[in-house]
């Protein structure tokens, strides 16, 4: 079995401030990148443990440069920094995996659960909707799994997101590490918090993971919210794409690739 994790970091045990997620502030990020790490590497563990014998890891976080390579075992290969390609906190998945994992991921722009939730831009996103549906990082990979037929097994993140995990793809196993209320977060303990991880990736990845395919629908529509309605004008101008209201962009397409597309040269 050959399977992809993609890591982000808000959503790691006990994550709280921008602070802790940002390399510019060395005195609170290290010790949260030290714990991203070692929740990839207790994920690699599962994984291993379930007879897994390649495994590629995305650092999808900010410059993509966070996790510490020395940590992880031998079968990983760590896709680190920006390539530029449309599928972002997935790069190079195809179908040629038997099972993608998310560690790490928030809630989504515009609710609770997590005092650093947005999606892909805290700064120029309001909201994105796919096909009606409000949407977090998670759902936007979770369509390219799908369209390449890969089994979305395993999300570890906040406890927002696991609501949305079990809404949208009721089989994949979800770890809630912490629950966001308002700017703080009640969070489980590191070690409890890995050893979880460990034990469900491997029960994730046992058995028939074809539960986890999601269907491709015929169409996609994508509404994206900007906070400015300069933004907005701008991103109008894609060829296909319209104005709504000042704020509000709509495209819509066949293939779910140019919907990541439109995502990757206007926000
Ligand atoms: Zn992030």
């Amino acid at each position: 079995m050959k399977v992809y994790i993609s890591a982000d970091m808000e959503g790691i045990t006990g994550v709280n401030h921008w602070d802790e997620v940002e390399h510019k502030k060395p005195t609170f990020y290290h010790q949260f990148q030290d714990r991203m790490t070692k929740e990839v590497l207790a994920a690699c563990e599962g994984a291993l443990d379930a007879g897994v014998k390649e495994i590629w890891v995305k650092d999808a976080h900010y410059s993509g440069r966070n996790i510490l390579s020395e940590q992880l075992p031998k079968e990983v290969k760590l896709i680190r920094g920006w390539s530029g390609h449309p599928y972002s906190m997935v790069q190079e998945l195809d179908s040629t995996f038997n099972a993608l994992l998310m560690i790490g991921y928030h809630s989504m722009a515009g609710r609770g659960g997590n005092p650093l939730a947005h999606t892909m831009s805290s700064s120029k996103i309001d909201s994105i909707y796919i096909n009606d549906q409000q949407t977090s990082e998670f759902f936007l990979h979770g369509n390219i799994a799908g369209k390449h037929k890969v089994p979305l097994v395993f999300v570890s993140g906040d406890a927002g997101l696991c609501e949305e995990v079990k809404d949208v793809s009721p089989n994949t196993i979800c770890h809630a590490t912490m629950v966001g209320v308002g700017d703080s977060t009640i969070s489980i303990q590191p070690l409890e918090s890995r050893n979880t991880i460990r034990n469900k990736v491997k029960e994730s990845l046992s058995g028939d993971l074809s539960y986890c395919i999601w269907d491709h629908p015929k169409t996609y529509t994508l509404k994206i919210r900007f906070i400015k309605q300069q933004t907005a004008y701008r991103a109008s101008h894609y060829l296909g794409a319209e104005l709504i209201d000042s704020k509000t962009v709509s495209f819509s397409a066949k293939d779910y690739d140019d919907i990541m597309r439109f995502i990757l040269f206007t926000v």
